[in-house]
């Protein structure tokens, strides 16, 4: 059982997926621990202050870098709960090595090591991602029943191949590899699929969100990538955090997925509510993705193997252990979508 009354560490607490987890544990009451790169940034972390002012938690900030060993020891000293959430995701880099892989597998190990020098520790709860299961979309045709499940693993990415995904895999891999060799803390992955939804700062730089503005843009008017995903609501992943790390019966890996879906659904239904914006959910044939495939930031072998498949997860784990009770995507997508116009990130039609 974790004591509430002790603080509790946030790797990562300026991201868009730490905000709403930090909001959730400052209803709570608790005193956050907040990991962060950059503290003295004061537009990074003024979203999360303005919390900490309003709710009955508070928050402290500590300067740590997933490359910095040591660094996050500071911060975790006296917590017996330490959320693992900071590891770059972004498709703008120069080397999967150096940009991706590193933070993400060195950064884990880094705040695991921490964990074994501090000994108020008892659980720690990295977030991982449904990329640490899957590569490719083609990937989920040989799973049994088609569909994700938490007994997967992603085993088709490489730096080479969705690099991201592959740095998820890695880091994951490494945790349930460095848990084995202690007794004192265990360990809960929680493996999200697509994050959407409002965060707490409408200035978020998480992938989740280029997609999002790309569509507010018009990069979807001549119709919609038939790229199937899971979708998961920000909220909804934060709840699904603080029970995989308060609840003493959490085990193992969780899929947090909300629907089943992809790009040509999630058009349409920003579409049915904000029909002055021109964006299409008609399906874009194949062929002509290949063609513009690298013009839109891809690779051919990506929209080979990804375009065109049915893309299913197996949430109920999450449902009957965590007790999730996930929101309706298009309340997500659209509830999103408005507070990027009225951030100004998509021009108001
Ligand atoms: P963000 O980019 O918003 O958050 C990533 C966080 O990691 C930021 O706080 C960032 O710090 C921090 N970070 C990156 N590199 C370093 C470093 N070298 N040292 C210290 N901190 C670092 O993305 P998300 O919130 O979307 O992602 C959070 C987690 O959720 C990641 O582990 C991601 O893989 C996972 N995830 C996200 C999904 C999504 O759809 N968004 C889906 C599945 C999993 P800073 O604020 O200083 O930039």
């Amino acid at each position: 059982m974790i004591d509430e009354t002790k603080p509790v560490l946030v790797t990562g607490a300026t991201g868009y997926v730490a905000g709403r987890l930090v909001e959730k544990l400052l209803k709570e009451g608790i005193t956050v621990h907040a990991a962060v790169r950059t503290p003295d940034n004061k537009e990074k972390t003024k979203y999360l202050d303005e919390l900490a002012e309003k709710l009955p938690g508070s928050i402290k900030y500590f300067k740590a870098d997933l490359l910095d060993e040591g660094s996050f020891d500071e911060g975790m000293n006296g917590c017996e709960l330490v959320f693992h959430t900071a590891s770059p995701f972004t498709r703008d880099i120069d080397d999967p090595q150096k940009d991706l892989v590193d933070p993400a597998k060195k950064g884990t190990r880094n705040v695991l090591e921490g964990a074994n020098r501090t000994e108020s520790v008892k659980r720690v709860v990295v977030t991982s991602s449904c990329a640490a299961i899957y590569g490719d979309g083609k990937d989920v045709l040989s799973m049994p029943n088609q569909e994700l499940t938490e007994e997967i693993w992603n085993t088709s990415s490489s730096l080479d191949h969705q690099p991201y995904s592959f740095s998820k895999a890695e880091a994951e891999r490494e945790a349930w590899k460095m848990v084995e060799e202690q007794n004192r803390w265990d360990l809960v992955t929680v493996n999200p699929s697509f994050v959407l939804g409002p965060g707490i700062n409408p200035y978020g730089t998480s992938e989740s969100f280029a997609i999002i503005k790309q569509m507010g843009k018009g990069d979807f008017k001549m119709g919609s990538p038939e790229f199937n995903i899971g979708c998961v609501d920000v909220r909804d992943l934060a709840e699904a955090h603080f029970q995989a790390g308060m609840k003493p019966e959490a085990k193992g890996r969780y899929i947090v997925s909300g629907e089943n879906s992809g790009f040509g659904q999630l058009a349409g239904m920003i579409k049915e509510q904000y029909p002055n914006y021109p964006i299409s959910s008609r399906k874009l044939p194949k062929f002509l993705m290949w063609l513009m495939a690298p013009s839109v930031g891809m690779t051919r072998k990506e929209v080979k193997l990804n375009i065109g498949y049915p893309w299913k997860a197996n949430n109920s784990k999450s449902i009957k252990e965590l007790g999730m009770n996930y929101r309706p995507l298009k309340d997500t997508v659209t509830e999103f979508f408005g507070q990027l116009i009225d951030a100004g990130e998509i021009e108001k039609k």
